[in-house]
C-alpha cells in the first residue's frame, strides 16, 4: 500500500469535495481527494441545475466562475400559476438582492476538475475509503 502524507484528506469528489479542494489549494493547504468512482463517471453524473447565491459566491471565491459567468442564467424570482393566476415570488426582493443561477452540476463538476488538473492537485479515483482506513490515518 502506498504511504501518503497530506494535511487534509477529502473523501468524495462530488461538488463539495472538489470545491473544498480548490479552496484549500488557494489557501496553500496540501490535500488529496479520494473517490470511489472513476473521474469519467463523476464528470458525467447528472444531478442539480439550480445554484443558490452562496454556491455562486463560493465558486467565485475559488476562482472557478469563468464558465458560470458566461453560460449561467441568473433568475431574480419564479412564477407559480394556479387557477389561471400568475403569482410571482420575487427572490431578489425577499433576500436583499440575491439570485439563483441555472447552471448544471455536471458543468460545475467539470469546471472544478479542470481547475484541479491545471493546478496539478492529487486525486485518487476508484478508491473506496472505509471507516477502518480513517482510523489508521494520523
Ligand atoms: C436528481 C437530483 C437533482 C438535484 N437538483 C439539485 C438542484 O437543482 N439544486 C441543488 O442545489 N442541488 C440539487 N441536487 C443535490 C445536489 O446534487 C447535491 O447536493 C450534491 O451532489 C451534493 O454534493 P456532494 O459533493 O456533497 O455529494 P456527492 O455529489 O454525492 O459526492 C459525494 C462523492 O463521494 C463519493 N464517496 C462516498 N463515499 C465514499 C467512500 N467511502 N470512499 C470514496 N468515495 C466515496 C461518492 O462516490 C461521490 O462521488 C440534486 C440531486 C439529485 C440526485
Amino acid at each position: 500500500m502506498e504511504n501518503l502524507t497530506t494535511q487534509v484528506a477529502i473523501i468524495g469528489s462530488g461538488p463539495a469535495g472538489l470545491l473544498l479542494g480548490q479552496l484549500l489549494f488557494k489557501a496553500g493547504i496540501s490535500h488529496v481527494i479520494i473517490e470511489q468512482r472513476s473521474a469519467e463517471y463523476v464528470a458525467a453524473r447528472i444531478r442539480a441545475g439550480i445554484l443558490e447565491q452562496v454556491s455562486v459566491d463560493l465558486l467565485k471565491q475559488a476562482g472557478v466562475d469563468e464558465n458560470l459567468n458566461k453560460f449561467g442564467l441568473a433568475h431574480d424570482g419564479i412564477e407559480i400559476l394556479t387557477n389561471g393566476l400568475k403569482h410571482r415570488v420575487d427572490l431578489s426582493e425577499l433576500t436583499q438582492g440575491k439570485q439563483v443561477t441555472v447552471y448544471g452540476q455536471t458543468e460545475v463538476t467539470k469546471d472544478l476538475m479542470h481547475a484541479r488538473e491545471a493546478a496539478g492537485c492529487d486525486g485518487y479515483h476508484g478508491v473506496y475509503l472505509q471507516m477502518f482506513h480513517l482510523f489508521q490515518m494520523n
